[in-house]
């Protein structure tokens, strides 16, 4: 049986807009959208950008590095576990779990690196670990 993901209940949803992102989850690809037109990534992935709202964006393989914006140690739960702000080198900030090292140890700075957490009946999610 899969280890179960403290703070994290079942599979994520998905729909055909973000279907091909779980998809690369799946073959542990970490993918972002970006625009074409004013050329920033956005997260999460939409068809339309945030940033100037044009309509040509698309998928890019992130570099699944980043630092910890901010994070929460969420100690009174079931199993504890570290909910954070990632900022992605690719440029937006993204909310994910730390995992996979002592909670007393993530610093707000850190530079973290994606890991892909396996999920009851659904495709992995990606978290960050510490470097
Ligand atoms: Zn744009």
């Amino acid at each position: 049986m899969a280890d179960r993901i403290p703070g994290f209940a079942g599979a994520p949803d998905s729909n055909p807009e973000i279907a091909p992102y779980w998809q690369a989850c799946a073959e542990g690809r970490f993918l972002i959208r970006a625009c074409d037109a004013c050329g920033r990534a956005h997260w999460y992935p939409r068809a339309r950008c945030p940033h100037c709202f044009g309509d040509r964006t698309d998928w890019r393989e992130a570099t699944g590095r980043g630092t910890i914006y901010s994070f929460s140690h969420v100690a009174r739960a079931e199993v504890p576990y570290v909910m954070a702000y990632v900022t992605l080198a690719d440029g937006p900030t993204m909310m994910t779990n730390i995992v996979d090292c002592d909670p007393a140890s993530v610093r707000i700075g850190q530079a973290v690196h994606v890991v892909f957490k396996p999920t009851q009946g659904g495709p992995p999610v990606p978290m960050f670990t510490p470097d």
